[in-house]
């Protein structure tokens, strides 16, 4: 795929690769997607991938994948499944340029080695409290942030021998899980924090999802992440914001251990309204069950959007006009939803289906016959097609279609109004029935078989069209309705005295169990990652929204749709506010 396109929007990130080619810093352009196989990728990545795959793709660079998996106790290898499909999914190959953190802990393990020789690094017998004391924090008074020095570690002036010996026997397993850690000499004093000798190596008897127990050290992210991307020879390490204040380690480590120079360049985050992105949270989601899963519709997870019905062209749509900006910002969850909508329009089947469903008696039309009407599939793709819907006695209509005193405006059924039955005939409301508690329960109605086809003949004015399905062949389906998981449009600011799950939108997730489609949608499918780039399991329900078939079918063996976005455009509505 073209993600050259993309890349032309990233303009400064661009700009400093252009500059290292022409000064010759590089003669080449190779960048890494590099996730930690601790949770399910999220639509923030999504940005991160298209920045390093569309850089590379712009330069004729490579991109490789890199599962940064150096911290045992989160790491799985069902996450490494599921990050590679999904990043499939959105089209990006990485080729065989598949490469593990995990996999270089020798080449780690002989640099770490390499900095003690310099005597660049100590072996510190603090634990990680002390050491987090020593350090020191930063201080805000009067709204001016001060650092007061940190102090000195009282092992910092150990010699380079008993350094390493201490630094072998820790690999060798002699000491207990936290005794010791490695620590890199740089400077208690130094007013970024991240400087004060930070931790290269700690113990943890741990068992690893790829090493097993091979290691019972392990290198720290500040350590290793530099280093591995100079393995690799990768030119530009891109990565968001928040790593800025970690660049001077980064180039600290590449420098000590005398290892190709990549650059690290930083691009803001990506953060939406209503929307948290953050593995720990979303993981929290999942386990305490307040999500189904992982892939839960309503996540904001590559998984849980593909199930929900997202494209990845939508997705792409979307990351081309946010481009990559130097500082934060909040993204417009409407205008996600816009992109979405744009490329739905393009290519979703139109079908009718029914949420609540009101029984319709055409009172002169005779039961047990039928008439067949020619329905469009997609009139934004006449290669769609047409199918063919049955009219019959007996239809349902939507609940709300029908009032028994209409309230202004209202050009649906009510007792005397016509209205046309989407590609079928005009009818008019002849009366209506109600149960014994006092509910509508079926409305009658007169059809002019003239007007087939929804024409009127003469020049009647016809208002409302609406939705329905023939009552003898509706397929039952559940309908699923989202609306955002959090309730506040930033829920990563938490008022006092609450905590961020509280902010949990409660009525994020709406059943309708007893809805009624035509048939046709039997056999629709659900976006798997492998056929959503190919088929077109995707439907407009005319009126409702967008929808998509579920992975799984409903408890009772009906087929489950999703609601993935409605049809209402809010984003050009606030664009044309502006
Ligand atoms: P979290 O902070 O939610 O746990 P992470 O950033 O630690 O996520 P990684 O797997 O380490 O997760 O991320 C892989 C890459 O994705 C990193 O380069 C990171 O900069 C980038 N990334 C993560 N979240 C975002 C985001 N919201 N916007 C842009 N890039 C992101
Ligand atoms: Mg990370």
């Amino acid at each position: 795929m073209d993600y050259a396109e993309v890349a032309e929007k990233n303009d400064f990130i661009s700009d400093f690769i252009k500059e290292d080619l022409v000064n010759e810093r590089f003669g080449y352009v190779c960048t890494r997607f590099p996730p930690e196989p601790n949770g399910w990728l999220h639509i923030g990545h999504c940005k991160a991938m298209t920045i390093d795959f569309s850089m590379a793709a712009r330069f004729g660079g490579k991109c490789n994948l890199r599962f940064d998996d150096t911290n045992p106790e989160k790491e799985d290898i069902a996450y490494v499944e599921a990050i590679k499909r999904d990043i499939k999914w959105l089209g990006f190959d990485w080729e065989d340029r598949e490469y593990y953190a995990s996999d270089y802990y020798e080449y780690l393990y002989e640099l770490a080695v390499k900095i003690i020789r310099r005597g660049k690094a100590y072996v510190d017998d603090l634990s990680e409290d002390e050491i987090r004391e020593y350090r020191g924090t930063a201080v805000d008074k009067d709204n001016i942030t001060e650092t007061p020095p940190g102090r000195d570690s009282p092992y910092r002036n150990r010699g380079i021998d008993e350094n390493l010996a201490l630094f072998e026997r820790m690999r060798l397993g002699e000491f207990p899980d936290g005794a010791k850690t490695l620590r890199a000499k740089i400077d208690m004093r130094h007013p970024n924090l991240v400087m004060r000798d930070p931790v290269m190596y700690r113990i943890r008897r741990e068992r690893h999802y790829r090493r097993g127990n091979d290691w019972c050290i392990y290198p720290m992210y500040d350590f290793q992440h530099p280093l591995s991307d100079a393995k690799e020879g990768v030119t530009h390490s891109l990565c968001s914001l928040e790593y800025e204040i970690h660049r001077p380690l980064y180039e600290w480590f590449i420098r000590e251990a005398e290892v190709f120079p990549s650059r690290q360049i930083e691009f803001a985050r990506l953060n939406l309204t209503y929307t948290v992105l953050s593995k720990r949270y979303l993981l929290r989601l999942v386990e305490e069950g307040r999500v189904s899963g992982w892939d839960d519709p309503r996540m904001p997870t590559l998984a849980g959007l593909r199930r929900r019905g997202y494209t990845p062209e939508a997705l792409r749509d979307f990351m081309a006009r946010i481009g990559v900006a130097k500082t934060d910002s909040m993204v417009d969850i409407a205008l996600l939803e816009y992109c979405l909508r744009e490329d739905l329009n393009r290519r979703a089947l139109r079908v009718m289906a029914v949420l609540k469903p009101l029984k319709l008696i055409i009172e002169n039309f005779q039961a047990g016959s039928a008439v067949e009407l020619d329905a469009v599939n997609n009139p934004e793709d006449p290669s769609a097609g047409t199918r063919k819907i049955k009219f019959t006695r007996e239809l349902w209509i939507e609940e709300d279609d029908f009032a028994e005193i209409p309230p202004s405006k209202y050009h649906r059924l009510y007792p005397g109004n016509s209205v046309r039955l989407r590609y079928g005939f005009i009818v008019t409301c002849s009366g209506f029935e109600k149960d014994a508690y006092g509910n509508i329960s079926a409305v009658r109605a007169l059809y002019d078989p003239a007007t087939k086809g929804g024409n009127a003949v003469d020049n009647r004015k016809v208002k409302g069209t609406i939705h329905w399905v023939s009552a003898e062949d509706a397929l039952p389906i559940e309908v699923r309705i989202y609306d955002h998981l959090f309730a506040q449009e930033r829920p990563m600011e938490v008022p006092t005295g609450k905590t961020l799950l509280d902010g949990l939108n409660p009525v994020s997730l709406t059943v309708i169990k007893g809805a009624l489609a035509e048939p046709c949608l039997a056999s629709a499918i659900a976006p798997v990652a492998d056929t959503l780039l190919n088929g077109t399991p995707f439907y407009q329900f005319e009126r409702q929204g967008y929808f998509v078939r579920d992975t799984e079918d409903g408890t009772d063996g009906r087929p489950v749709f999703n609601k993935t976005v409605g049809l209402r455009d809010t984003w050009a509505k606030i664009r044309g506010k502006q």
